[in-house]
């Protein structure tokens, strides 16, 4: 398949929101999922996994991507213009919401995010029954990608909180601060019949994943996905 590229916007340091539209007349997916971009590069195809950051509509779809320095293909896709192309495949993977839903606690960090914009957008406005946190961490505050959407969903939706916090906040933010994983502990207190979905790079993933374990969650209760 191939997809063009629509529109793209950047949303923080080194980070880029993509508007793409696959060549076929519905892209189906569940939220969550993500697609294979391939190029080919002096010669060696190139592909690389990026989780679509939009929910199913029609044949469009979203990325949230960051430009690694001395990457492969990040760079590459950094420098496509709008009507550019680039082959793809997928929809692929199973970081997915679980059926039947429980009382859920997402943790991203950085691009980590973008699933989860998927999955939000989509099963909230399906589900009331159920609470569901964002734990989002990220350096600094204006690296918060999506943060207006996700404020505005929680001031609509009583069973949704977004909890950002910073590593390196600045003197104005009155927001929690520290790493994701200072912050598990009071996010889930004594509860441990939640899903937790995790997703970003994998110090991250396995330090939370971890800590989930020691504290007696039940392995299938933790749902992640590693970028690296
Ligand atoms: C299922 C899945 C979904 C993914 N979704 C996204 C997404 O939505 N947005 C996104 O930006 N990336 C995502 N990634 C990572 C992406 O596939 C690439 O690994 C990333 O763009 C780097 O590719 P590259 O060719 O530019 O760098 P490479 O030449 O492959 O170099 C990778 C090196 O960069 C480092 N690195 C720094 N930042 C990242 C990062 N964000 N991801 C991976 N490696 C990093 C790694 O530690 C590694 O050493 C996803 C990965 C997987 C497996």
């Amino acid at each position: 398949m191939i997809a063009r590229l629509l529109e793209f916007t950047d949303i923080a340091d080194e980070v880029r929101h993509f508007v793409f539209e696959a060549d076929c007349e519905q892209l189906d997916f569940l939220a969550g999922q993500f697609v294979s971009l391939n190029e080919s590069i002096d010669g060696k195809k190139i592909t690389r996994a990026y989780s679509i950051a939009s929910q199913p509509h029609g044949n469009i779809f979203e990325l949230c991507l960051n430009r690694v320095e001395e990457g492969k293909l990040s760079p590459r896709l950094f420098d496509m213009q709008v009507g550019d192309c680039i082959e793809m495949q997928g929809p692929l993977g199973y970081f997915v919401m679980r059926r039947p839903a429980s009382d859920s606690l997402f943790v991203a960090t950085g691009t980590g995010i973008a699933p989860f914009r998927a999955i939000i957008k989509d099963h909230l406005p399906k589900d009331r029954d159920h609470q569901f946190t964002l734990l989002f961490g990220v350096r600094h505050e204006s690296n918060l990608m999506y943060r207006e959407e996700f404020e505005k969903l929680a001031s609509h939706h009583s069973n949704f909180r977004f909890r950002p916090t910073l590593t390196q906040p600045g003197p104005g933010w009155k927001g929690s601060s520290g790493r994701v994983q200072t912050h598990l502990a009071e996010l889930i207190g004594d509860r441990r019949d939640i899903d937790v979905y995790i997703c970003g790079m994998k110090a991250m993933v396995d330090d939370v994943r971890q800590w989930l374990k020691t504290s007696g969650f039940d392995r299938k209760r933790i749902i992640y996905e590693k970028y690296d």
